[in-house]
């Protein structure tokens, strides 16, 4: 989904009239190109992303850890296995929910 769109105004988008009138003729012109691409830039919502380059697996894992504290996902190491898991929803727990060794 493009940021800061929902899907209903981004159907919208694509019903808009595609059909260029002066002002998007001038900019074509002046920009090189047809004024059906200007049209068509201007009424397609465009989409936010990012790329990183690693040089290491430390790296990849500093870089995993942040996105986790920016978007506030908590977790903990669990008591009985000792590895970390995610809290998910609102359940305040200390354990993880991997089955242990020598359990079904
Ligand atoms: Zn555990």
């Amino acid at each position: 989904m493009p940021y800061g769109m929902d899907s209903e105004e981004l159907k919208a988008r694509f019903y808009l009239s595609l059909v260029p009138n002066e002002a998007h003729k001038a900019l074509a012109e002046k920009f090189g190109t047809t004024p059906e691409k200007v049209v068509a830039f201007i009424n397609m919502p465009h989409f936010i992303s990012r790329q990183y380059v690693f040089g290491s697996v430390a790296e990849i894992l500093e870089i995993e850890f942040t996105k986790m504290l920016e978007h506030n996902v908590h977790f903990r190491k669990c008591k009985r296995c000792g590895k970390y898991f995610i809290m998910k929803g609102n359940y305040d727990t200390n354990y993880c929910d991997r089955i242990a060794e020598g359990e079904t």
